[in-house]
C-alpha cells in the first residue's frame, strides 16, 4: 500500500522559552497538478518565506544553516530556519490569521512549551489543526536526521585553546553507541541518549541560556544576546572572577589544581576598588564564564557517571558563540583528561523544530 503523503505546506516549529524555532521545507519537485491546486496563499507563503532574510523587526531567516536539496518524505526541498522572540508569538499569530491562513486547512506539528501554552489561541485564531509533541522526543528524532542527512552538522575542536588556529574538524557521529545530550536553551536538559527511542533525562540545571542573557542585560545594560556575546568576547573575566592563585598565590598543588581555575565566580566584586576597574565586557565575560563553568561540571559528573565518552551540546545558547563552545571543548579536555569529548552542532537550537517536520514523514 502506498504511504498517503500529507498536502504541503509542511512546518516544524518549536516554541522556546526564549525563541520560537521554525523550519520550513520549501518543495523543489511540485507536480503541475500541485502547482494548480496550491492556490495563491501557499504560494505567496512560499515565495514571502523564501525571497526574504528578515521579516518584520523581529523574524530572521539563518540563511548560512539552509539545506538546499534534500530528500524528506520522498519529496525534494530546501530546509529553511527561522526563528524570532517567543514574545512576540501574539504577533506572529496576527500575522498569519492576516495573510488569511485561517482558511487553508493543515497541519502543524509543534514543540515546545509554547506549544502548550499558546494552543488555545492558535486553534480559535488560526482553525488549524494543532499537533503537539514533546520537545525531548522531537530533539532526538531531529538530530538523528540532521546527523545523517548533513555530513557537516557535528564537528570537534582539535585545539580549542589555539585563538590562531583552533581547527574545527567534521566528527563522523555515530548514534549507535551511548552518548550524553546537552541542551543549552533558555534552561538546561542533559539526557543519556541510548538510540532514538531509547533515552533517559537524567537532569537539569536553571543556570542556562536565559541565566547568561538576563544577568548580562542587569550587568552591562546591553538589550540583545548578540550584544552580551560580543562584549563577553572583548573582556577579561579575570578581573571579576576569584582565582585559585589570587587565594593561594600559586596552584593548590595537593589536589591538582593549577592557579588559573576560577576559585569563586564574581569572587573579586566584593571589593569596590577591584569594582571600578572592571568594564561591562569584563562582567559579560565573567558571567558566560560562570554559566559554563556550572555546564561543564555538571556535564563531566554525568558523563562519568553514566560512563560515556562523548558529549553532544545543543540549543541556540551555543549560536554565534564560538567562544563558549572552545570554553566548553577546553574544560570537557582538560577535567577528563582528554578522555571525554565534546562535540557540537551546526543547528544549534533548531533540532526539535526538525524533528516535529519528521512527523509528516512517519
Ligand atoms: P528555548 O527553547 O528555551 O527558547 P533555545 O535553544 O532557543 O531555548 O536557546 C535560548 C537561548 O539562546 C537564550 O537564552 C540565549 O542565551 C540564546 N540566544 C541565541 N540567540 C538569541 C536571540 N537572537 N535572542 C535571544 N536569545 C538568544
Amino acid at each position: 500500500v502506498d504511504k498517503v503523503v500529507p498536502v504541503f505546506p509542511w512546518f516544524g516549529m518549536d516554541i522556546g522559552g526564549t525563541l520560537v524555532k521554525l523550519v520550513y521545507f520549501e518543495p523543489l519537485d511540485l507536480t503541475p497538478d500541485e502547482i494548480r491546486t496550491e492556490g495563491e496563499i501557499l504560494m505567496n507563503i512560499r515565495h514571502y518565506l523564501t525571497s526574504n532574510r528578515a521579516y518584520g523587526q523581529d523574524g530572521v531567516r539563518d540563511h548560512a544553516l539552509e539545506l538546499n536539496n534534500i530528500q524528506l518524505g520522498g519529496r525534494r526541498g530546501n530546509l529553511h530556519f527561522i526563528r524570532f522572540p517567543t514574545s512576540k508569538m501574539p504577533n506572529f499569530i496576527d500575522l498569519c490569521a492576516m495573510r488569511h491562513l485561517h482558511t487553508l486547512t493543515f497541519e502543524i506539528f509543534a514543540t515546545g512549551g509554547g506549544a502548550y501554552k499558546f494552543e488555545k489561541d492558535i486553534v480559535e485564531k488560526l482553525k488549524i489543526s494543532w499537533c503537539k509533541c514533546d520537545e525531548l522526543d522531537t530533539l532526538i528524532k531531529g538530530l538523528s536526521y540532521l546527523s545523517k542527512l548533513n555530513l557537516k552538522e557535528c564537528f570537534y575542536y582539535e585545539e580549542p585553546q589555539n585563538d590562531a588556529n583552533p581547527n574545527k574538524h567534521p566528527f563522523i557521529f555515530d548514534t549507535k553507541r551511548p552518548f550524553l545530550l546537552v541542551n543549552i536553551g533558555s534552561g538546561i536538559s542533559i539526557l543519556h541518549v541510548d538510540s532514538e527511542r531509547n533515552y533517559r533525562r537524567i537532569t537539569g540545571t536553571s543556570i542556562g541560556g536565559g541565566t547568561f542573557l538576563g544577568l548580562s542585560c542587569l550587568l552591562t545594560g546591553c538589550s540583545s544576546y548578540d550584544e552580551a556575546i560580543q562584549l563577553a568576547t572583548e573582556g577579561d573575566s579575570t578581573k571579576v572572577d576569584k582565582l585559585v592563585k589570587d587565594i593561594y598565590g600559586g596552584d593548590y598543588e595537593r589536589f591538582g589544581l593549577p592557579g588559573h581555575i576560577v576559585a569563586s565566580s564574581f569572587g573579586h566584586m566584593n571589593l569596590p576598588e577591584k569594582r571600578e576597574q572592571t568594564t561591562k565586557a569584563d562582567l559579560a565575560r565573567a558571567t558566560l564564564v560562570t554559566v559554563l563553568n556550572n555546564i561543564a561540571s555538571i556535564s563531566m559528573m554525568c558523563a562519568r557517571t553514566e560512563n560515556v565518552d562523548r558529549i553532544l551540546f545543543s540549543g541556540s545558547f551555543l549560536r554565534i558563540n564560538d567562544l563558549s563552545m572552545r570554553i566548553l571543548a577546553y574544560a570537557m579536555d582538560y577535567w577528563s583528561s582528554g578522555q571525554i569529548k565534546a562535540i557540537f552542532l551546526e543547528h544549534e537550537g533548531y533540532f526539535s523544530a526538525v524533528g516535529c517536520l519528521r512527523k509528516f514523514i512517519m
